[in-house]
């Protein structure tokens, strides 16, 4: 970091260095991970975790190099009794000191999903209120975040890069070249505690009225807005510089 940079308490990291950063840590998610929880030059670093079906992987890493990592949690309104339980259960178990849990602004909610039915009807617009806005203004106060998304959950993740540049933030995809078998394995040889829908049918777990059981063949997001033109819900679209594919 400069002295410049430091006087002017800035991250020497931008979002424009992405392709820099994917050169230095090419196959190395995990140097890359410890590197921006433990090293100033990352600036303020965040975790966002949906605390889904392959959440456990990416918060043990983490909990691992800081267990006071900030992890950032959207609750929706309309996620599983699951989920909370397992969010709560999962976080102790880690011993993660800092999870912050996120929720829709009311006012937002009364005007713009006054019936709670705004998901059967404009599932962008709902994923919009209750996800994309909370995470983008807990955001604000960061230079970068940790996604636990992997290339091969579905198409639209084939081409994911390790670091990625956004209009005011780095995001790091440490897993992003993890298959499902290493993920297993992972979870096995840390007995990592496994989401309690997983068992019942969910590779994929998101807000209930948009999630579904998948069966054997499907993509493992196949459960996720099923007969809607759509597969992400915008969280990875928040300051993007690309202004990509929507994503969560
Ligand atoms: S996943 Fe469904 S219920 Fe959840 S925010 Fe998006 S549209 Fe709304």
């Amino acid at each position: 970091m400069s002295t410049a940079q430091l006087a002017r308490n800035e991250a020497p990291w931008r979002p424009a260095d992405a392709a820099d950063l994917n050169a230095r840590y090419e196959g190395r998610g995990d140097l890359a991970l410890a590197d921006v929880l433990t090293d100033p030059a990352f600036g303020e670093v965040a975790l966002v975790s949906s605390f889904g079906a392959d959440s456990a992987a990416l918060l043990h890493v983490a909990a691992g190099i800081r267990k006071d990592v900030p992890v950032l949690f959207v609750e929706t309104g309309w996620l599983f009794p699951e989920t909370l339980r397992y969010a709560e259960d999962l976080s102790a178990w880690l011993g993660l000191k800092d999870v912050r849990w996120l929720r829709p602004d009311r006012g937002v909610l009364e005007a713009k999903d006054p019936k709670r039915l705004r998901w059967s009807y404009d599932p962008d617009g709902c994923c919009e209120v209750r996800k994309v806005e909370p995470l983008d203004r807990a955001l604000a106060g960061f230079d970068l975040w940790v996604s636990g998304r992997k290339s091969h959950q579905n198409r639209e993740r084939a081409q994911l890069q390790l670091f990625e540049g956004q209009e005011r933030q780095l995001k790091l995809n440490p897993l992003h070249d993890w298959s499902s078998a290493r993920l297993r394995d992972y979870a096995v040889a840390h007995k990592l505690p496994p989401h309690p829908l997983v068992a019942d049918g969910y590779p994929s777990i998101g807000c209930s009225p948009c999630t579904s059981r998948v069966q054997p063949g499907e993509d493992p997001r196949a459960g996720r807005w099923r007969g809607w033109d759509k597969s992400e819900c915008g969280i990875h679209k928040v300051g993007s510089a690309d202004g990509g594919e929507p994503v969560f």
